[in-house]
C-alpha cells in the first residue's frame, strides 16, 4: 500500500470549516486505500499572531523562546485536524515534532531537519490511522522546540515523505498549481502541468512563493516527487481527478517535460543593492568586502564588478532587504575605509526579474530576447547574472510588473506549448 503525505498550509487550514473540508478529503484518500500521514501548517494568521505577541513583550526575542511560542500554532491545527477526522469515522491521532521525534539542529527559528524517526508513525499507519504531523516544527538534541523557518511546514513534509519513502508528496494550498508567473501581475500567467526540480528550485529562490526552498531542495536531494495542487476544490471530487490535478514537480529524466524554452517568470522585491564606488582594483579587494558580510552569517546574492578604469573599479552586490541595514552600516562603518573607496551607494528600490527554464541550456538568443524586451520598454538594467537555467536582471522596483507582463508576452507563456 502506499503511502502519501499530505500538507495544507495555513490556508487551507484557515478556520474550522475549513479544516473539516480537509479531514473530509484525507478521508476519501485512506478510505481509497492509501496510509496518509498529513502536514498541517498552523491556521493562517496564527503564526503571524504568536510572533507578534512575543514582539509586543520584547523587541528581539529569544529564539528559544520564540520557537517555543510559534511552534504552538502547528500543535493547535494538528489537534483540530485529528478531531475533525475522527469525526468523519477516521481513526486518526496527531503528533507534535517532538513526539515522533523530528531532530533538528538548534539554530532557533531557520533550524535543520536532521533525522525522522518513522517508528511511530509507521506503526500508526500499520494500525490503520492516518497521522497528523505538525509542520514547521521539531526538537534539538537537547530537547528544545525548534522552528524551520517561516514556510517551514513545506519542508516538514518532504522531510516526512522522504523518511517514509512515501510514493508522493501532495501539497495542497490555496492556488491550483506553479504558474509561469505570479497571476496577480499577469492575468495570462498559465498553469503548469508539470515543471523539474531545478526549474523550481530556481523559480523557489528568484522569488515564487508557492514553496519554501529548502522543501524543493529536500525533495530533490531525496528523490521525492511533488505536486502542489488547491486544497480549496470540493473535497468530494473522484480521486483519479485530484491526482492528475495541479503541477508535479519532477526529474527530468522521469518525465515528458513541456517543451517550452522558458518556464517561468520570477520576481522579487526582496533584494536591496549595495555599491561601493572607486575601489582600489588590487588582489583581494572581493575578499575584503564580501568577507565580513559572509562572516556576519548575512547571504549575498548578485555581485557585479566592473572592468578597472586607471587602477579603480567599482563594486556591486545585493542582499536581502531584511539584511540592508545592517550591510549598510557595516560598509559604512568599517568595509568603505578599510579598503579606500571613495564612497558607497545604497539603493532599496530595486527588484529582480528572472527567466527559468532548462530550455535556455540548448538555445541560444534567450538572455538576448529579455534585454531586447526590456529596452523596447525602457527599462535600464542594472545589474544582469545568469546560470545555466536562468538569467536575472536587477531592476528599478517601480517597472517591475512592467518587465514581467512584458517578459510573459515576449516569451510567449500565455500559450501551452506543443
Ligand atoms: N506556520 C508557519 C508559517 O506561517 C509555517 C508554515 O506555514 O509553513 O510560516
Ligand atoms: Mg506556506
Amino acid at each position: 500500500m502506499a503511502i502519501i503525505v499530505h500538507k495544507y498550509g495555513g490556508t487551507s487550514m484557515g478556520s474550522t470549516e475549513r479544516i473539516k473540508n480537509v479531514a473530509r478529503r484525507v478521508a476519501k484518500w485512506h478510505a481509497a486505500g492509501h496510509q496518509v500521514v498529513v502536514v498541517p501548517s498552523a491556521m493562517s494568521g496564527e503564526t503571524n499572531r504568536l510572533i507578534g505577541l512575543a514582539r509586543e513583550i520584547s523587541a528581539i526575542p529569544d529564539p528559544r523562546e520564540l520557537d517555543m511560542i510559534a511552534a504552538t500554532g502547528e500543535q493547535a491545527s494538528s489537534g483540530l485536524l485529528a478531531l475533525a477526522l475522527q469525526a468523519e469515522g477516521v481513526d486518526a491521532r496527531s503528533y507534535a515534532g517532538w513526539q515522533v521525534p523530528i531532530h533538528t539542529d538548534s539554530s532557533f527559528t531557520k533550524a535543520r531537519i536532521t533525522a525522522i524517526d518513522d517508528a511511530r508513525i509507521k506503526a500508526d499507519l500499520d494500525a490503520g490511522r492516518v497521522v497528523v504531523v505538525t509542520g514547521f516544527q521539531g526538537v534539538d538534541d537537547q530537547g528544545n522546540i525548534t522552528t524551520l523557518g517561516r514556510g517551514g511546514s513545506d519542508t516538514s513534509a518532504v522531510a516526512v515523505a522522504a523518511a517514509l519513502n512515501a510514493q508522493e508528496c501532495l501539497i495542497y494550498t490555496d492556488v491550483d498549481g506553479v504558474y509561469t508567473t505570479d497571476p496577480r501581475v499577469v492575468a495570462e500567467a498559465r498553469r503548469l502541468h508539470v515543471v523539474s526540480f531545478e526549474e523550481m528550485l530556481e523559480m523557489a529562490s528568484l522569488g515564487s512563493k508557492v514553496l519554501q526552498i529548502r522543501s524543493v531542495e529536500f525533495a530533490g536531494k531525496y528523490r521525492v516527487p511533488l505536486r502542489v495542487l488547491s486544497s480549496l476544490t470540493d473535497p468530494n471530487i473522484p480521486l483519479e481527478q485530484e491526482m492528475q490535478s495541479g503541477t508535479l514537480i519532477t526529474f527530468e529524466e522521469d518525465a515528458q517535460m513541456e517543451s517550452a524554452i522558458v518556464s517561468g517568470i520570477a520576481f522579487t522585491r526582496d533584494e536591496a543593492k549595495i555599491t561601493l564606488l572607486a575601489v582600489p582594483d588590487r588582489p583581494g579587494v572581493a575578499f575584503s568586502i564580501l568577507g565580513p558580510v559572509a562572516d556576519a552569517n548575512i547571504d549575498i546574492d548578485m555581485i557585479v564588478q566592473n572592468q578597472s578604469v586607471s587602477g579603480h573599479t567599482d563594486f556591486s552586490f545585493t542582499v536581502n532587504r531584511n539584511d540592508f541595514a545592517k550591510v549598510v552600516k557595516l560598509m559604512h562603518d568599517t568595509i568603505v575605509p578599510a579598503v579606500g573607496a571613495r564612497e558607497m551607494v545604497a539603493d532599496e528600490n530595486v527588484a529582480k526579474v528572472s527567466i527559468v527554464g532548462i530550455g535556455m541550456r540548448s538555445h541560444a538568443g534567450i538572455a538576448s530576447l529579455m534585454f531586447k524586451t526590456l529596452a523596447d520598454e525602457n527599462i535600464n538594467i542594472q545589474m544582469i547574472s545568469t546560470s545555466e537555467i536562468k538569467t536575472s536582471v536587477l531592476i528599478q522596483d517601480k517597472y517591475m510588473e512592467l518587465a514581467v507582463r512584458a517578459l510573459h508576452k515576449a516569451f510567449d507563456l500565455e500559450t501551452a506549448p506543443t
